[in-house]
């Protein structure tokens, strides 16, 4: 109880201190010295500017939000742009500043960004199941550009750190759907260092009676084993050298407390027994063959448990995660997890598809892959069966557009669909009598095309009796057009085939 709340305290403290714009531009210079510190400045003051008079619920200025944000994306060594969008992205969206005007300032690339942005903020997750997946791969599917997804964890962190302002109901819905949506999806693209951020502040509110009893038993046992772990350090830094391992580095890192959680539900245990599921023991070293002379130096030292090898190296993740993993009898016979990597495959693990626009340690831009097939990448690689149904399940997604009801509700439709497809897909009745629609509230033939991202309402009348036999000529889903067909064999203008 007592380390919970001095936990509570100090993440207290911690988020009522306020920001500003040079401990922004600080951060970037620690990884890119180069960076456009006047188009930044430029971004900050807009936003600020645009944001006046708006506060927070916690009552500081909006304009603190935009710079966590962008902030957040700083911490992932993220390039001017990804920032400058990041300090952007509720402009639209909260002020009568529009995406035009960002575009004019800013270019098309940040404008871009931002509104996609805009769009994914949309999205409503109504804690159903079913929704879950296809929420997913919509978030996914209609950021066409990663970055996107990259800004929304880091709007998202930050709204995590300042939820416990919010009404219980409010604070329950954005953790939910943190668990539920972000999450998942931050272990898609690789990104461990944020998915268990996610993962950890959502936590305490989705389940908090779980949440304390974790962190009860947890920190205690963290603490009285520091001066163990310090000690495995020692001895395995000065096995390394002897065997001609030199430059290497050695961390242990407590585990999410989500993960702790879910392993203790999947085990059924309440109670957290041997310090692998605690902690982990991470060597970074230079180069793949250090790597393999780490892990035979490990094995050399204490003996490793039979099926607990995973060679991640040689068989990546789908996501990329590349690490040799071993689980040993350690000193005193307690049980040990060590993960070995190089550093590069380190900045992957915690950043994963993040890394490819962000600095490397010499400052330099990595490539930047503008657009990364990430999902094909993964078809192609080596998979445990779950993993691989899911990029399977990715695939199916490739030719999908996602849309939305009025009311928030995901609609899953073909490609090049149209305002019809979208109302038989409602229910075959508001197909048969719809007579007109608004796409994002803007009256449109119903042969218009939707994409991604796109609010429909149909408009319907009762007294239409019978589909239109021109809607064939556009309709694309096989769904609606069988309905047409059969809708207008009843009416009798269609021969029965
Ligand atoms: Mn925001």
């Amino acid at each position: 109880m007592i380390f919970y709340l001095y936990f509570r305290i100090i993440s207290m403290i911690y988020s009522s201190i306020s920001m500003e714009f040079s401990d922004l531009v600080g951060q970037i210079k620690t990884y890119n010295p180069n960076c456009d510190e006047q188009l930044l400045q430029l971004a900050y003051e807009f936003a600020r500017d645009a944001h006046a008079g708006q506060v927070r619920v916690n009552g500081e200025d909006y304009v603190q939000h935009s710079l966590a944000t962008a902030m957040n994306l700083a911490n992932m060594k993220m390039d001017d742009t990804t920032i400058i969008a990041g300090l952007l992205h509720d402009v639209p969206k909260m002020t009568s500043v529009t995406a035009k005007d960002i575009q004019k300032n800013f270019g098309t690339e940040i404008a871009g960004l931002v509104e996609g942005v805009t769009k994914l903020g949309q999205l409503k997750y109504r804690g159903m199941e079913r929704y879950a997946e296809n929420l997913r791969n919509m978030f996914v599917a209609m950021a066409k550009d990663l970055r996107v997804v990259l800004i929304k964890f880091a709007d998202r962190l930050h709204n995590l750190e300042s939820l416990s302002v919010l009404e219980p109901v409010k604070q329950q819905r954005i953790a939910t759907e943190v668990l539920e949506i972000y999450a998942p999806i931050a272990n898609r693209l690789g990104m461990g260092a944020v998915k268990k951020a996610l993962e950890d502040k959502a936590f305490e509110y989705v389940f908090p009676e779980d949440y304390r009893m974790v962190y009860e038993q947890v920190a205690p046992k963290y603490k009285e084993k520091e001066q163990y772990f310090s000690r495995v350090q020692d001895e395995l830094s000065q096995s390394l050298r002897e065997n001609g391992v030199t430059s290497f580095s050695i961390e242990y890192r407590l585990k999410g407390f989500y993960s702790i959680f879910r392993k203790m539900k999947k085990k059924d245990d309440e109670s957290i027994n041997a310090l692998q599921d605690l902690v982990a023991l991470r060597v970074i070293v230079d180069s793949v063959a250090d790597c393999y002379t780490t892990l035979g130096v490990i094995h050399q030292l204490w003996k490793p448990l039979s099926g607990r090898i995973k060679d991640y190296i040689a068989q990546p993740k789908p996501n990329n995660y590349r690490s040799l993993h071993t689980t040993v009898f350690c000193e005193n016979g307690e049980i040990v997890e060590f993960q070995i990597r190089t550093k590069d495959m380190d900045k992957d693990a915690k950043f994963g598809i993040a890394a490819h626009w962000s600095y490397d340690e010499s400052g330099k831009n990595s490539v930047p892959v503008k657009k990364i097939d990430w999902l094909q990448e993964a078809s192609e690689l080596p998979q445990a069966e779950e993993e691989y149904a899911e990029s399977v399940r990715l695939d199916v997604f490739k030719d999908r557009i996602f849309v939305f009801t009025p009311r928030g509700d995901v609609i899953n439709l073909t490609e090049d669909s149209t305002i019809i497809d979208f109302a038989y897909h409602i229910h075959s009745e508001v197909g048969l009598h719809c007579i007109g629609g608004k796409i994002n509230d803007v009256m449109s033939s119903l042969d218009t095309k939707l994409s991604s991202g796109d609010v429909v309402e149909i408009i319907t009348d009762k007294n239409r009796k019978k589909p239109n036999i021109d809607w064939l000529k556009f309709a694309k889903t096989s769904f609606a057009r069988s309905r047409i067909r059969a809708q207008l064999r009843e009416a009798g203008e269609l021969l029965s085939s």
